[in-house]
């Protein structure tokens, strides 16, 4: 059963290899501080379903955080809507600061640009790792 070390690793380089394929979006300046964000974001994505569920709970802790029903449907959301909406957000603001010369707000926005493309798949992968586990995910 993977632990908390585990979901954090997975879910970083989750994070970090979903957000490859999507770096021509940006500048290569940008690049580092996107995947920096984006391994940031596949932590906290690979944390959450147990942040909703913690397993301090029991060993029957998976629940609504767990449920594949609820993932799905949050993940449908995240990536129909939630997802490209910060996405443009982000762009925008690294664009505006670039016209700014302002290297800090580069960088911030930058790093949430990789949080909003890295979360989901940690969270994809704490599902993949406790769905292959005996008591798998609740429907
Ligand atoms: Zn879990």
């Amino acid at each position: 059963m993977a632990n908390n070390a585990v979901h954090s690793t997975v879910g970083g380089l989750a994070g970090a290899t979903s957000t490859l394929a999507l770096l021509d979006k940006v500048d290569v300046e940008e690049w580092g501080w996107v995947l920096l964000g984006s391994t940031l974001g596949g932590i906290y994505g690979g944390k959450l379903p147990d942040i909703l569920d913690p397993p301090s709970g029991g060993p029957n802790h998976r629940s609504t955080g767990h449920s594949v029903s609820a993932n799905t449907v949050g993940l449908a959301l995240y990536y129909s809507q939630i997802g490209p909406a910060c996405e443009n957000y982000c762009l925008e603001r690294i664009k505006k600061a670039k016209k700014e010369e302002s290297d800090r707000d580069r960088i911030i926005w930058s790093i949430a640009l990789g949080i909003v493309w890295g979360s989901p798949a940690g969270q994809i992968s704490h599902l993949a790792l406790d769905g292959c586990t005996p008591k798998m995910l609740p429907l």
